[in-house]
C-alpha cells in the first residue's frame, strides 16, 4: 500500500520505505543537503536536510527518515533556516575554509548553500591552512583537505559507484581527515583515477586538477565520449572556444555520474600542439604540376618533404589521382579504410564514396582487427552480429556473469565498475576465464586461467559437464534451436580430463565453473578481444553462442551474448557498411535485390556519350578486400591508391615491418587524421580532420545505442569535419568522371549531419526510425528502430532469433598458428591498458594519461624473470620471427609462467606489433594478436 503524506501543503503518495526527502523530490520540492546524494547510501550526518513534522518534538533528517502515513511535513520555516545557517557556520567555523578558490572559480554546492542561507565565515577560522594545499601528487585530482567537511561523499562514491575503496578516514578529533589507503598517495592506494570522488565532492576539497583556476565556462555542451564503446555522455565546459573541463551529467543514459579516467581527464589532446591544422601534400605532387617547384628533398623513407597547401589544392590532387588510377587500373585498384573513431554519418559517406563514386567494395575498418569474428560468428548463430542485451539490463537482472577474454575494468571501465557493483550489491556470481589475473578477478566467484588459444576446448569442456549433469534447457533447445545433435556429438569428445589437458584448467575448476553458470540463470556472457583475436576467433564466438543456447539464456533479461566493442563507434562503423561484404544495416552486397536497391538509390548518370549509352552506377556484387588484405595488395601493387580515414595501420596492424614495407610500396596514400602518425610517414597527402569536440554526429555504442555527439568548439586551424572532407572529395571525383547524381540518394550536397542520417534511415531498415529530432528529444534508441514510432530494441532475439531458429555449431579445438618452441619459448599475448586507448594517438597526447603510463611495459612472471635474469623495471628485448620490440619489464603475478603480455599503445621500437603474427582467422580475417611465440632477454 502506498503511503500518503503532506509536504508543504501538497499531498504526495510514495511506496513504503521511501524517505521524506525522496517523497519531497517526487513532487519537485528540493530539500537542501550536503552529505546526501541520490546515487549514494544516506548517512544523515550533516543534518542540513532537517524538516519539521507536525506533532513531532524535534526536526528530523529527511534523507534518512522514512515517510509515514498521514504525517504533515514542512521543509522551510524560519526555525529551519536558522538551524541550517547554524550548521553551515559550524562547518565554516572549523577553520577549514580559505578564501582563495584553489579548486577554480566554479561555485560549489556548498558555496551555493552558504550564500543561500547567509552563513558567515567566522574570522577565527580563516587564519591558516591546516593541511597542505594540493597534497596528492596524482595528475588528475587536486586535493585540498582544508575544504573538507567530512561529508564522506567521496568515500561512498569510491566504494558504491567505482568499487575501488581508495578513500577512508584517519586521525582523531579535530585532526580527523579523509585519507587514501593507509595514508598513501591515491595512485599507491590503487586509485583508477575515475574522478568520482571529485565529481561527488560538494566543497571542492577534491577537484579536477586540469581545470583548477580555469574559472566558469561560458558554454556547456552535452556530448558523447570519443574513446571507448561504452558510450558515456558528459558535459564539455567551454571557455573562449577551448575545453576547460569535463563534468558528469547525471542524466547520461549509460553512465549517469560515472566516467573513467580517459573520459574525464583525457580531453586535452584536442588542443595539443601536434594537431594537423592545414592540408599537407608531398612536394613531388606539386612538382608534377609545376616541375620548377621541386626541391627534391626526401624524407627518411624516400617520400619528398611535406608542403602545406590550401584545401582546393589538396582535394584536387586527391581527386585527380584517384580518378586516374580508377581509369587506368579499374576501381578495385583503390582501397578505402574507414574509421571506428568517426561518426555513423562519416562511415556511411566513406562506404558510399567507395561503392558509388569509386565503384569498389574495397572498404573496411578496424573492426576487422577487433570484432570481425564476433560479427561473423553471431550472424551464423543468430542472424545478427551484435550485443544482444544492454549494460543496465545485465547488471540489474543477471544472476551470473561469465567474463571471458575481456579485461573489463581497464577496457570498458564504466561497465566494469557497474559489474563490480552488481557483485557487491546483488551477489551476482561472476566467473572470469582469462589467462591473466586481471583486476576484475578480485570480484570473481571463480577465476579460471586457460592457456591462451584454448577457448573452444574450455567451452566444450564446460558444455560437456552441463550436458552430463542434464542442466541444459531442453525446452528452449527444442523450441528455438537447430543442430543440437551435432553439438552433443562434438562436445562428447571433451570430457573434463581432456578439456583440462588442453586448457591447463584443473578438472575441479571446470566442474565448479559449469555448476555456477548452470545454476544461476539468467547468465550473461561478456567478451572482448581475448575471444576474437585468434585464428579460431569465429569458432570461439560460435562456442559462446552454443553455451547460451544450451542454457536457454537468449532473448531474456540478464542473459545473452555480449561482445564489448572497442572504439567509440566501431559498432556504428559496422552498422554503416564500412565492411567489404555488406551495405549499411548488414545488407549483403551479394544479394541481387539489395544491390539493385542501392544502385537505384545512388544512381549516377554519365554526361559523356549518347544518352542511350549513359551508364548508371555499377557496384560489384562480390565482397571487396579486408583491411589486412588491402595492405598486402598495396605491397604487391594490386592496390595503387589508399584512402585512410582516422586509422594508423603501421601501429595497430600485426607484423608492423610487413605493413611498413607494403605502404612504402604503395603508389598513393591519402591519410585523413587529426595528428601526424607513424602511417603519415607513408602518406602522400594529409588531410586535417577534427576531433569529437569540433563536429556533430552520432556514435552507436556497444549495446547498439545511437547517441548524438555535439560540436562544442570551432574546428582548429583549417581542419574540417570528416564528413565534409569526404563529401567534397566525392563530388570532385564525380566532376572529373563527368557523372552526375540522378538517384534519390545519389547526391553529396548535405547541409548538415542530420541530412545524412535521414539518408541512412531511408536505406537501412534497422536505423529506419532514427532521426536527430528523436535523439534531441531525449529518446533512447537501440537498433533495430524500424520506424518513426518504433521504440528501439534493448534486448535482441526475444521470442525469435533474427535468422529464425538459433543454430548450434559443432566446433573443435584447433591450436594457435604459432606456439612456443625451443627458439622462441614464451607465449606473447597482447592487449590494452586503462590509461591508453588503441594506437595511443589521442591518449599519448593527454598529459595526465601519459604521466601515469609514459612508456610500453611488458608483464613477465616471477619464474620467467628469475630464470632469464630480468629485474623489475629493466628494459627487455622481445623478439619473434618477425621483429623485435623494447620495453620495460613489470614482474608480476598477473601472467602465468611461460606467458608475457604487451600493449600496443606505443610506436617505434616500443610497438608490440613489430612482433605479432599476421596469421588470420579464415572466415573473419582477424589477426591472431593474442598468441605468438617470442623470446625475451634483458638489455644491459
Ligand atoms: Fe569514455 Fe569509455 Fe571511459 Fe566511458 S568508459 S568515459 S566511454 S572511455
Amino acid at each position: 500500500m502506498p503511503l500518503r503524506l503532506t509536504i508543504n501543503n501538497q499531498s504526495v503518495h510514495v511506496a513504503a520505505g521511501r524517505t521524506i526527502l525522496e517523497a519531497a523530490a517526487s513532487i519537485g520540492i528540493e530539500i537542501p543537503t550536503v552529505c546526501y546524494h541520490k546515487d549514494l547510501s544516506p548517512v544523515g550526518s550533516c543534518r542540513l536536510c532537517l524538516v519539521e513534522v507536525d506533532g513531532w518534538r524535534d526536526p528530523v533528517a529527511a534523507c534518512v527518515q522514512p515517510a509515514e502515513n498521514g504525517v504533515v511535513v514542512r521543509t522551510e520555516s524560519q526555525t529551519l533556516t536558522g538551524h541550517r545557517r547554524q550548521i553551515l557556520e559550524l562547518l565554516l567555523a572549523d577553520g577549514f575554509f580559505l578564501e582563495d578558490g584553489a579548486s577554480g572559480e566554479l561555485e560549489t554546492e556548498f558555496q551555493r548553500l552558504v550564500r543561500r542561507y547567509g552563513a558567515k565565515l567566522p574570522a577565527r577560522g580563516l587564519q591558516t591552512a591546516r593541511y597542505k594545499i594540493d597534497s596528492d601528487p596524482n595528475p588528475f585530482v587536486w586535493v585540498d583537505l582544508n575544504k573538507c567537511i567530512l561529508c564522506s561523499r567521496c568515500m561512498r562514491a569510491c566504494d558504491e559507484v567505482q568499487g575501488r575503496f581508495v578513500w577512508g578516514v584517519g586521525g582523531k578529533g579535530r585532526d580527523t581527515k579523509i585519507i587514501a589507503g593507509a595514508d598513501e598517495t591515491m595512485l599507491d592506494a590503487r586509485c583508477e583515477s575515475c574522478g568520482a570522488c571529485s565529481a561527488y565532492c560538494p566543497t571542492g576539497a577534491l577537484a579536477d586538477r586540469m581545470s583548477v583556476g580555469l574559472g566558469q565556462p561560458d558554454r556547456v555542451v552535452t556530448t558523447t565520449c570519443g574513446y571507448c564503446g561504452v558510450g558515456c555522455q558528459f558535459d564539455l565546459q567551454i571557455k573562449d572556444d577551448r575545453i576547460i573541463r569535463v563534468a558528469s551529467n547525471a542524466a547520461a543514459p549509460v553512465n549517469g555520474m560515472s566516467l573513467c579516467v580517459k573520459g574525464r581527464y583525457g580531453w586535452d589532446y584536442v588542443h595539443h600542439a601536434d594537431r594537423l591544422l592545414r592540408p599537407r601534400v608531398r612536394e613531388y605532387l606539386l612538382a608534377e604540376r609545376s616541375p620548377a617547384a621541386l626541391r627534391s628533398r626526401t624524407s627518411e623513407n624516400g617520400r619528398t618533404e611535406w608542403v602545406e597547401v590550401d584545401w582546393d589544392t589538396a582535394l584536387d590532387l586527391v581527386a585527380d589521382k584517384f580518378t586516374s588510377i580508377q581509369r587506368e587500373s579499374g576501381p578495385d585498384a583503390i582501397g578505402v579504410f574507414s574509421s571506428a573513431k568517426c561518426s555513423n554519418e562519416e562511415n556511411y559517406l566513406t562506404q558510399k564514396l567507395a561503392r558509388q563514386v569509386i565503384g569498389t567494395n574495397n572498404v573496411d575498418h578496424c573492426a576487422r582487427l577487433c570484432h570481425s569474428s564476433t560479427v561473423a560468428g553471431l550472424a551464423m548463430c543468430f542472424g545478427s552480429g551484435a550485443m544482444s542485451n544492454s549494460m543496465d539490463d545485465i547488471v540489474e537482472h543477471a544472476r551470473a556473469m561469465f567474463i571471458i577474454g575481456s579485461n573489463t575494468t581497464e577496457q570498458h571501465p564504466v561497465f566494469g565498475a557497474m559489474i563490480r557493483q552488481a557483485v557487491l550489491k546483488r551477489d551476482v556470481k561472476l566467473v572470469v576465464a582469462d589467462p591473466r589475473k586481471i583486476d576484475i578477478t578480485e570480484f570473481a566467484t571463480l577465476h579460471i586461467r586457460q592457456k591462451p588459444g584454448t577457448d573452444v576446448a574450455l567451452l566444450n569442456g564446460l558444455m560437456y559437464i552441463i550436458l552430463a549433469n542434464s542442466c541444459h534447457d531442453r525446452e528452449f533447445i527444442e523450441r528455438r534451436c537447430e543442430g543440437f545433435e551435432e553439438l552433443e556429438e562434438t562436445v562428447s569428445k571433451y570430457p573434463p580430463a581432456v578439456a583440462s589437458e588442453i586448457t591447463g584448467v584443473p578438472v575441479d575448476q571446470l566442474k565448479q565453473a559449469a555448476d555456477v553458470l548452470a545454476a544461476n540463470r539468467p547468465m550473461a556472457t561478456i567478451w572482448a578481444m581475448g575471444i576474437t583475436q585468434h585464428t579460431t576467433g569465429v569458432l570461439n564466438v560460435l562456442s559462446l553462442g552454443n553455451l547460451q543456447m544450451l542454457l536457454g539464456n537468449m532473448g531474456v533479461p540478464g542473459g545473452g551474448v555480449n561482445p564489448l566493442r572497442g572504439q567509440n563507434n566501431v559498432q556504428g562503423a559496422c552498422d554503416m557498411g564500412a565492411l567489404p561484404n555488406v551495405f549499411p544495416g548488414y545488407q549483403a552486397v551479394t544479394d541481387p535485390e539489395i544491390l539493385e536497391k542501392f544502385s537505384q538509390a545512388w544512381a549516377l548518370e554519365s554526361l559523356r556519350g549518347p544518352a542511350s549509352l549513359r551508364s548508371r552506377v555499377s557496384i560489384p556484387n562480390q565482397p571487396g578486400l579486408t583491411v589486412t588484405e588491402m595492405i598486402d595488395a598495396a605491397g604487391t601493387g594490386e592496390i595503387r591508391g589508399l584512402y585512410v580515414l582516422g586509422e594508423n595501420p603501421v601501429l595497430t596492424d600485426p607484423d608492423s615491418n610487413h605493413v611498413r614495407s607494403c605502404l612504402d610500396t604503395a603508389e598513393f596514400v591519402v591519410l585523413q587524421e587529426i595528428f601526424p602518425s607513424e602511417t603519415s610517414n607513408y602518406a602522400d597527402v594529409l588531410l586535417p580532420g577534427t576531433s569529437f569536440a569540433e563536429r556533430t554526429g552520432t556514435f552507436t555504442n556497444t549495446e547498439r545505442r545511437v547517441q548524438l555527439f555535439r560540436q562544442a568548439i570551432s574546428p582548429l586551424g583549417e581542419a574540417r569535419p570528416d564528413w565534409r572532407i569526404t563529401a567534397n572529395m566525392a563530388y570532385r571525383i564525380l566532376d572529373r568522371q563527368q557523372r552526375r547524381p540522378i538517384g534519390p540518394h545519389a547526391g553529396w550536397e548535405y547541409s548538415n549531419t542530420a541530412d545524412i542520417m535521414n539518408e541512412i534511415a531511408a536505406l537501412t531498415p534497422s536505423y529506419g526510425g532514427v532521426s536527430y529530432a528523436r535523439l534531441e528529444n531525449g529518446e533512447r534508441l537501440q537498433w533495430p528502430v524500424t520506424g518513426p514510432d518504433h521504440p528501439g530494441t534493448p534486448i535482441l532475439h526475444v521470442g525469435q532469433f533474427t535468422r529464425g531458429n538459433g543454430k548450434f555449431h559443432a566446433v573443435d579445438h584447433l591450436p594457435a598458428r604459432e606456439l612456443p618452441d625451443d627458439d622462441y619459448p614464451l607465449l606473447l599475448t597482447t592487449g590494452r591498458v586503462l590509461y591508453h586507448w588503441h594506437g595511443g594517438e589521442m591518449s599519448r597526447r593527454a598529459r595526465g594519461l601519459l604521466a601515469v603510463y609514459p612508456e610500453s611495459l611488458v608483464e613477465v612472471s616471477r619464474d620467467d624473470a628469475a630464470r632469464l635474469g630480468i629485474a623489475d623495471e629493466q628494459t627487455v628485448r622481445v623478439q619473434s620471427r618477425r621483429g623485435e620490440m623494447l620495453a620495460r619489464a613489470v614482474i608480476t603475478e598477473r601472467v602465468a609462467p611461460g606467458i608475457v603480455f604487451g600493449n600496443f599503445h606505443f610506436p617505434g621500437q616500443q610497438n608490440v606489433n613489430n612482433v605479432t603474427i599476421a596469421a588470420l582467422d579464415p572466415v573473419a580475417k582477424i589477426p591472431e594478436y593474442k598468441v605468438c611465440a617470442v623470446r625475451v632477454e634483458p638489455v644491459a
